[in-house]
């Protein structure tokens, strides 16, 4: 018996990608006992439910899944099946290597980072009081007595950040850095400004570094933290972040890989762990074997590290640095040109990656 991992495919281009990044993961040798669930559009249209509760319950008692992206409708009642499983699974760490191999086109060749993102509280926490409403109204009345006078015509939107929600993301991330040999944790904050929020999660960091002495830790606020980035990539190890920068610092950090296309990741929690690539289900490429599959192949790559077959994570991730540094067979945004007739489809790249895997 192989591992029990539950398996979806999303939509769009979704199933396309999960079944080239099924193929790679079962050619490194390792045995899987996939649990194949859907969510996402697809699952919307045909039974009314975009995450049926099977999805669910196969992913509580399998632990572990690896979701191709799904689509989420502009201005429809349908809820993003992300925010569903981060909330009933209690996802809090949302955890994005970005490292930029050799052969994709980057000014940044040097980044080798991993941003630890919470994944639950914030302004991402959803507690928000629209503009005109009486909860609005109730809210500025609240504020003013506590001597804070908000305009008549603002939303608001509340930013919690407890002791619990950092603690456990700081640790995360000096616990990540521990299993792979990285030297340091830098804490990301706007503490300087927000003093109750980023002030808090800052003193907790420093709190919790003092629990790790092997690993080096330092703080930076945001916006420096951004120029820096972009200036000396390789000075920056691990980065752990509340949830708004957390988001905004991924997809700087996948812009200095190459793009959304080498962007994958982990979602971490009490009940489970998911793996899935940073990007979305692109539909307009939708059944077109185009898309590059390497963001979800390397979410596949974490989650043998999770598995603890390390060997094979390796092997892996080997396997695909190749291809990409080769650049033959390689997907359209992995050419010089994006129209180059050369250009693989996302099947023939993990064809590709198999060859590479027996070589
Ligand atoms: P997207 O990431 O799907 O695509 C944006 C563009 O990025 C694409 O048109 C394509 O040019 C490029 N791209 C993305 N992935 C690529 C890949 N693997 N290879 C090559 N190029 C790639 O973003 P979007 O168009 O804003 O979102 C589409 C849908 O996906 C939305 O409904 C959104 O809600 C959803 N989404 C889902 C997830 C998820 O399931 N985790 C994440 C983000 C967005």
């Amino acid at each position: 018996m192989g591992y029990e991992v539950t398996l979806i495919p999303g939509d769009g281009t979704g199933p396309e990608l999960a079944e080239a990044t099924r193929r790679v993961l079962e050619a490194t040798g390792v045995a899987f006992d996939w649990d194949v669930q859907q969510a996402g559009i697809d699952e919307y249209e045909s039974s009314g439910n975009p995450f049926p509760p099977a999805t669910l319950d196969s992913l509580k008692r399998t632990k572990v899944g690896i979701k191709g992206p799904t689509t989420t409708p502009v201005g429809s009642g349908f809820r993003s099946v992300n925010v569903l499983l981060r909330k009933e699974l209690d996802l809090y760490a949302c955890v994005r290597p970005c490292k930029a191999y050799a052969g994709v086109r980057t000014r940044f060749p040097e980044t080798d980072i991993v941003i630890m993102r919470e994944n639950t509280e914030d302004l991402y926490a959803g507690i928000e009081f629209e503009r005109g409403t009486p909860e609005n109204a109730r809210m500025r009345e609240v504020l003013k007595e506590l001597g804070s006078v908000v305009r008549e015509d603002s939303g608001i939107s509340i930013k919690p950040i407890s002791v619990f929600g950092s603690e456990r993301i700081v640790e995360a991330a000096f616990e990540y850095a521990k299993r792979n040999g990285r030297r340091k944790v830098t804490a990301v904050h706007k503490a300087n400004i927000m003093k109750f929020t980023d002030g808090l999660f800052l003193e907790v960091a420093r709190d919790v570094a003092t629990r790790h002495p092997e690993i080096e830790f330092e703080d930076r606020i945001v916006d420096n933290l951004c120029n820096q980035l972009v200036s000396r990539p390789e000075e920056y190890d691990v980065l752990v972040l509340p949830n708004l920068y957390g988001d905004i610092v991924s997809d700087l950090a996948a812009g200095m890989i190459g793009g959304l296309g080498f962007a994958g990741g982990a979602n971490i929690g009490t009940h489970a762990a998911v793996f899935e690539a940073t990007h979305g289900s692109a539909p307009k490429y939708k059944g077109q074997n185009r898309m590059n599959p390497t963001a979800l192949m390397l979410s596949g790559v974490y989650l043998l590290e999770h598995l603890q077959e390390r060997d094979a994570a390796d092997r892996l991730e080997r396997a695909l640095a190749e291809v990409i540094r080769k650049g033959e067979k390689v997907t359209y945004d992995l050419k010089a040109d994006r129209n180059d007739p050369t250009a693989v489809g996302t099947s023939q790249f993990a064809d590709a990656v198999i060859e590479e895997l027996s070589a």
